[in-house]
């Protein structure tokens, strides 16, 4: 049998805590691979998101280490998503899998999902969290709403619970690939470009040390953009609303001409005017988060910038 290649692809930023735990874990979790499966070889692709601890200095020891550790460190924080990119970009597998750094996605599940992918009959293996044991309340309920929302505005369909872990073949990686906005939700992007994926429903897993950088807020924004990125429907509500104003002025004009009657007082017409004058401003906010969208694309700016890399380091040092 052909000798294959997997990638894993580990997006890490502030780490620390949690780096060394991740690396043992999947060091074993890819030996017992090895024994049954002797064709295949790994290599570890940490991207570094400008973490402030000393995760990259861990990384540059695990590199000269163990040769099979390979790391794009970027210049600043460009966050998950482009470490994500940056990592299906400078894999060289034949499979690629991206994973977590905080042992929330069980690498001990990789084995499984190899077998999905290389039996033919699926592209992609992955996860979907069926429970949210140890979530905020508030946070479970905005997350479902947000489901519900993107799905029904969407054609591109986000499966609840869906993860950022997943075991891919070089060609769905190659058609992610393909996709070179700078406005990047990986969610959607994976939904997009097709292929079969198979989804291992599993417990969430809380953190095995450090902190998560998501708030409340944060998430919030992150919704939105994908929303932006996935739908054009926010713009089709000022098109509507629009038409309803339009109804109401013509139903009040009707109403005077036909009954006689005249609609009264300063505080109808101040609420009036108050009325119309937020849609048209909430109308002109949604095109300009748009048009904001576009302003990004268009400057095609980087999406992330290498300050190091295992290569770049190991010349300094010589
Ligand atoms: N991460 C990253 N850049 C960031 C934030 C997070 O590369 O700006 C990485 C982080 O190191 C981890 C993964 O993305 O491996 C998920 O982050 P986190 O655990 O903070 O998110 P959560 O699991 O709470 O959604
Ligand atoms: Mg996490």
């Amino acid at each position: 049998m052909n000798t294959e290649l997997i990638s894993i692809v580990v997006p890490c930023y502030n780490e620390q805590e949690v780096l060394m735990l991740f690396y043992d874990e999947i060091i074993r979790v890819t030996d017992e691979m090895k024994k049954k499966y002797e064709h295949l070889s790994f290599e570890f692709l940490f991207i570094n998101d400008g973490s402030k601890d000393d995760t990259l200095k861990i990384l540059r020891d695990l590199s000269e280490r163990d040769e099979r550790v390979r790391y794009v460190s970027f210049s600043r924080n460009f966050g998950k998503e482009a470490g994500i990119l940056a990592g299906l970009e400078n894999a060289k597998g034949d499979y690629i899998v991206t994973i977590d750094a905080d042992l929330q996605h069980p690498p001990k599940l990789i084995p499984q999902m190899y077998e999905y992918v290389a039996e033919g009959e699926y592209d992609c293996a992955g996860t979907r969290r069926v429970s949210r044991k140890g979530e905020p309340v508030l946070l479970s309920f905005f997350s479902r709403m947000f489901y519900k929302v993107i799905n029904s505005i969407s054609q591109t369909q986000i499966v609840d619970g869906a993860q950022d872990y997943r075991f891919m073949t070089r060609q769905m990686v190659d058609a992610i690939l393909g996709m070179s906005e700078y406005s990047r939700f990986s969610k959607g992007i994976f939904s997009w470009v097709g292929f079969k994926t198979k989804y291992i429903e599993v417990e969430n897993v809380e953190r095995a040390a450090g902190k998560t950088t998501w708030n409340f807020w944060k998430l919030l924004k992150y919704s939105l953009d994908g929303i932006l990125a996935f739908s054009t429907f926010p713009v089709s509500i000022s098109i509507f609303m629009g038409f309803i104003f339009i109804i109401l002025a013509a139903a009040i004009v009707i109403k005077t001409l036909i009954c006689g009657e005249t609609m009264e007082g300063y505080p109808v017409m101040t609420a009036l005017l108050c009325l119309i004058g937020g849609i048209q401003l909430l109308c002109m906010g949604i095109s300009g988060q748009y048009i904001s969208k576009i302003y990004l694309e268009v400057k095609n700016r980087p999406k992330y910038i290498v300050g190091e890399t295992e290569k770049t380091k190991k010349k300094r040092g010589s």
